[in-house]
């Protein structure tokens, strides 16, 4: 694994999510600016409900609080 990748990483905006799902919430940090034309998925970090955003490049998540459903199971696929 290459670590020096992640140390580069610097964020030039980041918003807290709420997961719609499991209800834990993460922090999402975009390493480059919004793009109208590229976009990159993203998991939820509890329970992998992909989300897309319009960026460059895939952004970094951190999780901030564990999912408050109780449950256990990931995202259903479609
Ligand atoms: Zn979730």
């Amino acid at each position: 694994m290459n670590t020096e990748t992640d140390c580069a990483f610097i964020a030039v905006s980041e918003f807290k999510q709420t997961c719609g799902f499991c209800g834990c919430t993460f922090r999402v940090e975009l390493e480059s600016r919004k793009s109208y034309k590229d976009t990159c998925q993203y998991c939820c970090p509890e329970c992998r409900h992909v989300c897309i955003i319009k960026t460059t490049r895939p952004p970094r998540v951190t999780l901030l609080s564990e999912r408050t459903d109780g449950r256990t199971e990931l995202y259903p696929d479609a």
